[in-house]
């Protein structure tokens, strides 16, 4: 899985332990837990050899008539078990607080790094993509850090103390196990290599099932209208195919491994058992030994057998936490600028500004020059796709511009930190964005939640927004839902407006803000919008030429050059594409 992030550098693939090291890495500052998690299996991984060496002692007792053992041997058993017990709380508790503990730090990590992430990285990847690495990874994750971590701890500890007390009895008979050792080492790596590769499919297949869900649920009426229904249902029953297909794959190549490694283990011990019951052999041993090693061996069986089932977990856990890793490889946005900027005067300067979209051919801005003196209104028109949006955009650096500069107040955008300058910025979208929430709340968004009643209640006063809400059972308060899907298309721009006209920056952006507005509501925004115009740098993007013939200047863009720029009777007196467009709008009108 070799992603090329937009940056143009090719990840390289990381083996399973470089990414369980760096995993690993997320336990520092838990270390303490994990040691007493560890010590806990420790114990308990002690109490079963020495259930092991109590069966040496209380046969090789019963066979020597040495009965009077009989106390300590009874007391040995509540022992271990005590052991057994308390060791087993330790390392359930602690491991479990430890994995826990790393994977929320990774979903707040992932989420912190959403939030840095530039533009770009979100037009490669689905917003359903995004998620189902927010659910279903972290419990991958999850699975690999927690039960399966734990197993391989406790077993694996079993198996070395086992293992341990069997060289202690006869070393060379155990010395079979370790030739076995490269053999089951060979499979399981094998089976883990190929279970990696499955669960970043799944990965990805569960990616597609929420992105199709999720694009048919909200566009279900399209769907219906335009006869969709067929092929989502294909879409959908695709992925799910392909998710149940890789899921299949992977339980054969678990149910394969696991008969594998254990009839290998089994083959061993079977060879112990005929070694081991050769004349010469029995002589050396005492009997208690001699059973307590057959024992310690097929004891070993079952640990053997968790370890190499939890293999598809914690396979599935590394492949995840890949993905996350390779998310926070991601370069955020660059944000080298230094200076804070506070009570912007507003002076804008385009200087000669070309841009392209990333993984565009063509470009989308050419040669742009312009100026918007502090307090101008500097009005954007021209045909769809003509660069107004991706103009506007650049304001507060959604993207970097490859040639020229953007300046405001005299210094280079970039000098400027991005948090600092997009607070002197307030921006009515194209797209309106709301968010679950009441109207108050959606009107006071983000840094301006602490704005006081009475100047939410202004700004919802100059955008028009009391007028509708005065008729919902809330007022302000009602809640709008996700999106704001109780609302109107011209009441959901009234409440982005007036949220730009609560921010009260220095540098307002209009993207079409009143495109959605019927004429008379039109009117009285446009009222309310000269009134928040008057004293701060505006950029206005609209198609509907009334609504910008009082700008101070006018560009005029075509394919991303700026063609025509003067006042509007300037303009219509050049008679050329300006005066053009008013004219046929003005003879519909
Ligand atoms: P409209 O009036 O329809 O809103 P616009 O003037 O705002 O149009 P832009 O959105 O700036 O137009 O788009 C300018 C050009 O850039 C278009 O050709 C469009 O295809 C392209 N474009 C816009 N957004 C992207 C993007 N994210 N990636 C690549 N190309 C884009
Ligand atoms: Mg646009």
């Amino acid at each position: 899985m070799t992603k090329t992030p937009q940056n143009g550098v090719v990840t390289q693939p990381q083996t399973g332990w470089d990414v369980y090291l760096r995993l690993l890495s997320y336990v520092r500052g838990h270390w303490p837990m994990f040691i007493v998690a560890f010590a806990g299996f420790a114990l308990y991984a002690g109490s079963q050899t020495a259930a092991a060496k109590w069966l040496e002692s209380f046969i090789d007792a019963v066979e020597s008539g040495n009965l009077d053992q009989r106390f300590w041997l009874a007391l040995a058993i509540l022992l271990i078990f005590f052991v057994r017990g308390i060791g087993t709380l330790l390392g359930n508790y602690g491991f479990s607080y430890v994995a826990r503990a790393v994977v929320s730090r990774l979903r707040c990590q992932m989420f912190d790094h959403l939030l840095v992430l530039p533009c770009s990285f979100y037009q490669q990847h689905t917003s359903s993509e995004l998620l189902s690495k927010l659910t279903y990874n972290v419990e991958q994750v999850t699975g690999a850090a927690t039960d399966a971590l734990k197993t391989a701890v406790r077993e694996g500890l079993t198996v070395l103390g086992l293992f341990g007390y069997m060289l202690f009895l006869n070393w060379k008979l155990t010395l079979l196990f370790v030739a076995v050792a490269p053999l089951v080492g060979g499979v399981v790596a094998l089976a883990s290599k190929r279970l990696r590769r499955l669960s970043h499919g799944i990965q990805d297949s569960v990616g597609d099932i929420s992105a199709s869900a999720s694009e048919a649920i909200k566009g279900y009426q399209v769907v219906r209208v335009f006869g969709g229904a067929e092929s989502e249902r294909a879409r959908f029953n695709k992925a799910s195919e392909r998710n149940r297909r890789q899921f299949m794959k992977m339980v054969v190549t678990q149910s394969v491994t696991t008969p594998i490694i254990q009839m290998l283990v089994a083959a061993v011990v079977a060879l112990l058992t005929f070694i081991a019951m050769s004349p010469a052999l029995v002589a050396s041993m005492s009997t208690g030994q001699f059973i307590a090693f057959i024992s310690a061996a097929s004891l070993m069986a079952k640990p053997i057998r968790q370890l190499t089932e939890i293999n598809s977990t914690v396979q599935k856990g590394i492949a995840a936490a890949e993905s996350f890793f390779q998310l926070f490889d991601e370069i955020p946005e660059k944000n080298s600028g230094s200076v804070i900027l506070t009570d912007a005067k507003g002076r804008v300067e385009f200087r000669d500004v070309s841009f392209t979209y990333p993984k565009s051919e063509s470009q989308a801005l050419k040669n742009v020059s312009f100026f918007i003196e502090p307090g101008e209104t500097v009005a954007l028109v021209g045909r769809s796709g003509s660069g107004k949006s991706t103009l506007a955009g650049l304001l507060p650096r959604f993207y970097d511009v490859q040639q020229g500069e953007i300046l405001l107040d005299d210094r280079p955008l970039s000098d400027y930190t991005l948090e600092s300058l997009r607070n002197q910025i307030a921006l009515v979208n194209q797209h309106v964005v709301l968010f679950e929430g009441t109207i108050a709340e959606n009107i006071a968004y983000g840094a301006l939640s602490g704005a006081s009643e009475e100047a939410i209640r202004a700004a919802a006063d100059a955008a028009m927004v009391t007028e509708f809400a005065e008729r919902l059972p809330d007022g302000l308060n009602t809640l709008i839902g996700e999106n704001g899907l109780l609302l109107s298309g011209g009441q959901r721009q009234r409440i982005a407006i007036a949220r730009a006209i609560l921010k009260d920056a220095p540098l307002l952006i209009l993207d079409e803000a009143t495109s959605a507005l019927d004429t008379e509501s039109e009117r009285f925004i446009q009222t309310a919008l000269e009134h928040v115009i008057k004293d701060r740098s505006t950029l206005v993007i609209a198609h509907r030429l009334s609504t910008i013939e009082r700008a101070d200047r006018i560009l005029v863009m075509e394919q991303g050059v700026v063609v025509e720029q003067g006042s509007h009777a300037e303009l219509l007196a050049q008679g050329g594409s300006y005066a053009r467009l008013y004219n046929m709008q003005f003879n519909q009108d």
